[in-house]
């Protein structure tokens, strides 16, 4: 590996640093403590900082030398609503909190990077250093971009990483293409009519038009989508009733649709509202259909996935340099940074996903030791970029 002696340097440092984060997760939005620790080291290492972007999102802007040219780079800041079940001495000092998703380690590194890329400006251009808030679901992305982010901050590019658990430590995985799923949210309300359970004639039973639905909803995948578009459609809630011998007069489902374009999203939607319709008539029930789209697909752009393969080969070596992974059924608010410009969102390996060290796990920890090499990917991602 072709680490950055200078960050191997910092290496225990920012380990402090990261644990710091770690012991004291923050929800989204409420990235309070974050965005200061991490706007106030900026601003000490001379960048110019700006605070409250999309809330409590932070940007750091580098300029050097003359180019026009400009990209971004982007970390996540928050934690998720998780009791963390590890007993290390760095575990979350907040019940029901815990940085299970590794963002302490994102911003650690992005921190990493501002700071030496401050000190050695070895580049021609503008690097934007984009801490966003709420990616776990609450769309800090979008709301930054909301906010101004690309008028104010004009950038040619914008580029994202994430740890993967289950990627050998240190091992860098590039998607030219789809890397995260869209995720939309459904709600199903099926309105019948109560009725004693034993005169199920004197009503209009919601429970069992419900799961006629559940069953048929599973045919919008596996019968109406081409088999070559991925797509997943999940049922996670179904409720009704109080009583054993009451026939309520309502049932709900909620669920999940993942797909990677929105020609198959629209497809899925219409596909459902029609099944939703016709299993009302068929069962004599009022369907009322509601469809919330969520994070879109996270998409990387080719040239961008090129250039950011070639700059991790450079750094960990051609066999540790992964291009043939099948992207994630998850969703990724960097999507939203995807949308308005081209780019691309990498995994860096996280190592095994032994002892539950999965994403979203309450005994999860991002591993210090691949820091050095996050670090040194930003760096040369920008040398690379931004070459003077
Ligand atoms: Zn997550
Ligand atoms: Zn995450």
């Amino acid at each position: 590996m072709k680490i950055i002696d200078a960050v191997k340097q910092q290496h225990a440092a920012l380990t402090t640093f990261r644990r710091d984060i770690h012991a004291h997760p923050e929800l989204a939005f409420d990235e309070h403590r974050t965005a200061k620790l991490v706007a106030d080291r900026l601003e000490a290492a001379g960048i110019e900082t700006h605070r409250g972007i999309g809330r409590t999102g932070v940007v750091g802007v580098i300029r050097a030398g003359s180019s026009q040219r400009a990209i971004g780079l982007r970390a996540d800041m928050d934690a998720l609503p998780i009791q963390e079940r590890n007993t290390f001495p760095h575990h979350s000092k907040h019940p029901g909190r815990m940085h299970a998703c590794g963002h302490d380690g994102h911003t650690t590194m992005l921190l990493g990077a501002a700071e030496h890329l401050a000190k050695h400006p070895d580049f021609d251009g503008t690097v934007v250093f984009i801490f966003q808030p709420a990616e776990e679901g609450d769309g800090g992305g979008r709301e930054m971009v909301e906010d101004g982010l690309f008028e104010r901050f004009p950038m040619d590019a914008v580029f994202g990483l994430h740890n993967w658990p289950g990627l050998p430590a240190g091992n860098i995985a590039v998607h030219d293409g789809p890397v995260m799923a869209s995720a939309d949210r459904f709600d199903i309300e099926v309105l019948g009519h109560g009725a004693h359970a034993a005169m199920p004639h004197l009503g209009v039973d919601p429970v069992i038009a419900a799961s006629a639905l559940v069953q048929a909803l599973q045919t919008v995948v596996s019968r109406t989508l081409n088999p070559l578009d991925p797509a997943v459609l999940s049922v996670t809630q179904v409720h009704a009733g109080e009583a054993h011998n009451v026939i309520p007069d309502r049932a709900r489902i909620t669920g999940t649709v993942r797909a990677f374009s929105t020609e198959v999203q629209a497809q899925i939607e219409a596909t459902m509202q029609r099944i939703c319709q016709g299993i009302g008539t068929a069962y004599n029930v009022n369907v009322r259909f509601n469809f919330l789209r969520g994070y879109p697909a996270t998409i990387n752009t080719s040239a961008e996935a090129a250039q950011c393969a070639e700059v991790a080969r450079a750094l960990v070596g051609e066999a540790a340099v992964r291009t043939d992974l099948k992207p994630s059924m998850g969703a990724e608010d960097f999507a939203y940074f995807l949308h308005e410009k081209p780019g691309c969102y990498v995994w860096l390996g996280n190592g095994p996903g032994e002892g539950g060290c999965m994403l979203h796990n309450p005994n999860y920890d991002f591993n210090d030791q691949v820091i050095p090499v996050g670090v040194s990917y930003w760096v040369r991602l920008v040398e690379h970029l931004l070459a003077r």
